[in-house]
């Protein structure tokens, strides 16, 4: 297993739709092994194929509820259902998230406070998995990415200035940036 680099925002792999998995071979298997211990070194509760730089369907999430239980796993070729987000702005507090691919920031952004989604796991069984609150926004947040989306693509004009000039500042929106968990202190 191994730590991989995490794409940065402008990287095209990070902006364009991902393919679904055909099949889970053994390349995919280590894939998914190293996307775990990728996303437990950035630290991070969400890793989408695509952030490593493998424009494949594929995410794993790890998050612990209010009691300490622990929710992880892996999803192939996902689909997602959500309920209608609450129209209205987000709130600064309870809704900001953060991205690895846009690393150091996070900014609010209303997202569906349900959602449903299925797919398959490492073993071809049928995954589905009905959640609400934190963990249905990391579902919506690794889902985007598959679809070429970045989550600060999503929000209000005002943040989406604010992070293109962050992006510009630090010499993002470029092919080939990324960072290495462990080695690169981003918040400096
Ligand atoms: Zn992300």
């Amino acid at each position: 297993m191994a730590v991989l680099p995490i794409r940065i925002m402008g990287d095209p792999v990070l902006h364009s739709p991902a393919s679904p998995v055909a099949e889970v071979t053994d390349e995919i298997r280590t894939l998914v092994a190293d996307m775990f211990e990728t996303m437990d070194a950035a630290p991070g509760v969400g890793l989408a194929a695509p952030q490593v730089g493998v424009g494949l369907r594929i995410y794993t999430y790890t998050y612990q509820d209010d009691d300490g239980a622990p929710w992880r796993g892996v999803i192939i070729n996902p689909e997602l259902w959500m309920t209608p987000p609450v129209p209205g702005d987000p709130d600064e507090d309870d809704e900001s998230e953060g991205c690895l691919s846009f690393p150091g920031e996070r900014f609010p952004l209303r997202r569906s406070d349900r959602v449903i989604v299925t797919g398959t796991d490492l073993e071809g069984e049928a995954v589905r998995i009905q959640v609400d609150g934190w963990r249905a926004r990391i579902m919506q947040h690794e889902f985007d990415h598959l679809d070429g989306i970045l989550y600060v693509d999503r929000l209000g004009d005002n943040d989406w200035k604010t992070a293109q000039k962050i992006a510009k500042k630090r010499g993002w929106n470029r092919p080939g940036a990324s960072w290495m968990p462990g080695v690169d202190d981003l918040d400096a």
